[in-house]
């Protein structure tokens, strides 16, 4: 490339970036919807035909997507949330500070119940998920969440019992 190319523009998801929800702008939310429509085209749904296409944003300023796995045995489908999550651990762990999930038509759609507690373990309360109905913390999303604070305060418990 000679010096009279122009740099090619950074992708700000590149370079580890640390983000936290104040730093959740409506580009950020743009470039999220944008990674859960092109999800979509990674859909397995042979039986549904309803793609689903899922984005979240890492703490560290990483984007991961997902998409929905169907299996001829049905009940072991897995959600867009479910590779997602994989993809999150698969390249280096985080937490997630924001997610946002469309349908086929690229309408905005709700985490199943399973998937909110999947969200929950890699987000806590304050992940903040885009909704139908507008964007709401983790703690509305799923409220008095089970997680892993309880298995730490019943393995407290159990240890101060031996004492
Ligand atoms: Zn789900």
């Amino acid at each position: 490339m000679s010096s009279a190319d122009p740099e090619p523009d950074p992708v700000w998801c590149e370079e580890p970036t640390p983000v936290t929800a104040e730093d959740l702008g409506e580009d950020t939310w743009r470039l999220l919807r944008e990674q859960a429509i092109r999800a979509l085209d990674c859909a397995y749904v042979p039986y549904s035909h309803y793609p689903v296409g899922a984005a979240g944003l890492v703490d560290d300023g990483r984007m991961v997507s997902g998409c929905n796995i169907e299996n001829a045995s049905y009940g072991v489908t897995l959600c867009a949330e479910c590779s997602l999550v994989s993809e999150l651990m698969m390249t280096g762990g985080g937490r997630l500070v924001a997610f946002d999930c469309v349908d086929g038509n690229g309408a905005t759609l709700v985490p199943c119940g399973r998937c909110r507690q999947l969200l929950f373990e890699h987000g806590g309360n304050d992940l903040m998920v885009n909704m139908p109905s507008g964007r709401a913390p983790m703690s509305v999303v799923l409220p008095e969440a089970f997680g892993p604070a309880h298995l730490e305060a019943h393995a407290a418990e159990t240890t101060a019992e031996k004492d």
